[in-house]
C-alpha cells in the first residue's frame, strides 16, 4: 500500500495497492498494454503498464526490485484478496485515512536490495 503523491496522482485516489510476485512466476497470456516510466519517490525508475482501451492500471516494474513484478491489487477484482502487509510513504497519507492496527507502516519506503543472482 503506497501513499506517495505520485501514486495518488497516478491512481486518482489516496493510495495504490500492489501485490508483488517473483518475475519468473508471472506470464502474460493475452492482451496488450501501454506503459510509461517515471522516477519513483525513492529515486528509482518505475514503469507502469495500463490497458490502452480503458486506462486501468495493470502492473509495474520497479528498477529497485527487478526480480519482482507489482500487479495492481484492484485488477484482480476480488474482494477476498488478502489485505496489504505494509504501508509505505505514510508521511504523505491523508490524515483522515485510518489504517488497520496490525499493518506494518513506514514513513517512506524502506530500501530493499535485490537478492544476488
Ligand atoms: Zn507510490
Amino acid at each position: 500500500m503506497c501513499h506517495c503523491r505520485d501514486c495518488q496522482r497516478r491512481t486518482g485516489s489516496l493510495f495504490s495497492i500492489a501485490a508483488f510476485f517473483p518475475l519468473d512466476n508471472v506470464e502474460r497470456t493475452q492482451g496488450t498494454s501501454k506503459s510509461f516510466t517515471r522516477p519513483s519517490a525513492s529515486g528509482f525508475d518505475v514503469t507502469f503498464h495500463f490497458c490502452p482501451d480503458c486506462g486501468s492500471s495493470l502492473w509495474w516494474e520497479a528498477a529497485r526490485m527487478p526480480h519482482l513484478l507489482g500487479i495492481a491489487a484492484g485488477a484482480f477484482a476480488d474482494p477476498g484478496f488478502p489485505r496489504p502487509e505494509q504501508a509505505v510513504w505514510c508521511e504523505d497519507k491523508h490524515d483522515w485515512l485510518e489504517l488497520p492496527a496490525q499493518l506494518e507502516t513506514h514513513a517512506r519506503n524502506p530500501l530493499k536490495v535485490p537478492p544476488d543472482d
